[in-house]
């Protein structure tokens, strides 16, 4: 005995049926329960956008973590991202006690203008630690470089650079990492603190790393 759809009357000789209804009819039903748009908070200094967790470079990876998380945690998959990334279609699949129903659905993109932490950070001139470059130059230039990618590539900045007549400053916004930085490079700096303030009862201090190249 063939069933029929209560919705569309489409038996089950001809459809496969998720329950009492036809597959068609959950497709549509999936896809109507889901959100079409979403809003994401994009960094109005470096343009990373807020993805799963915390914030990203752009791009489709980063995009489909924003839409996975506001969709409600479904599985999905992009299947293509609209121009100035303002839409996306999106494959959003769901298990049932019947099957898994996947259905297509367009989501419109809208963009909320923010700072990121990183960005507001930097803005307030936000800095654990300092590293002093002294003597060669061009040594202290290589080492600059180098501090910069370790730091960008840990989510990390440098805050500013100064120079001087000793040499250069740099400004950098963690000491765990600076810390990190110089075992890394198996540099024996020469290492004062400095008191900064109080932050919950304990005493807060200034890292300060004296690098000289000879
Ligand atoms: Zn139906
Ligand atoms: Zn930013």
């Amino acid at each position: 005995m063939p069933r029929y759809c209560p919705t569309c009357g489409n038996s089950s000789d001809r459809m496969q049926f998720f329950g009492n209804f036809c597959e068609e009819c959950t497709r549509k039903k999936f896809a109507e329960s889901l959100i079409s748009s979403i809003e994401v908070y994009r960094c109005k200094s470096c343009g990373r956008i807020k993805a799963g967790g915390g914030f990203a470079q752009p791009g489709s990876d980063s995009l489909a973590a924003a839409v996975k998380k506001q969709l409600g945690g479904y599985a999905i998959k992009i299947i293509g991202i609209g121009e100035d990334e303002c839409s996306a279609k999106v494959l959003v699949s769901q298990d049932t006690a019947h099957g898994t129903i996947s259905s297509e659905k367009e989501i419109v993109i809208s963009y909320k203008k923010v700072l990121c932490e990183r960005c507001y950070r930097k803005a307030c001139n936000y800095h654990e630690a300092v590293v002093q470059l002294r003597g060669d130059m061009q040594r202290a230039q290589k080492m600059l470089a180098r501090i910069t990618k370790y730091f960008e590539d840990r989510n990390g900045f440098i805050t500013k650079v100064e120079e001087n007549d000793n040499g250069m400053d740099v400004y950098l916004s963690s000491k765990k990492l600076a810390s990190a930085f110089m075992s890394r490079m198996d540099l024996k700096p020469v290492m004062s603190y400095t008191l900064v303030g109080v932050r919950k009862g304990k005493k807060v201090y200034k890292n300060t790393y004296a690098l000289r190249f000879g």
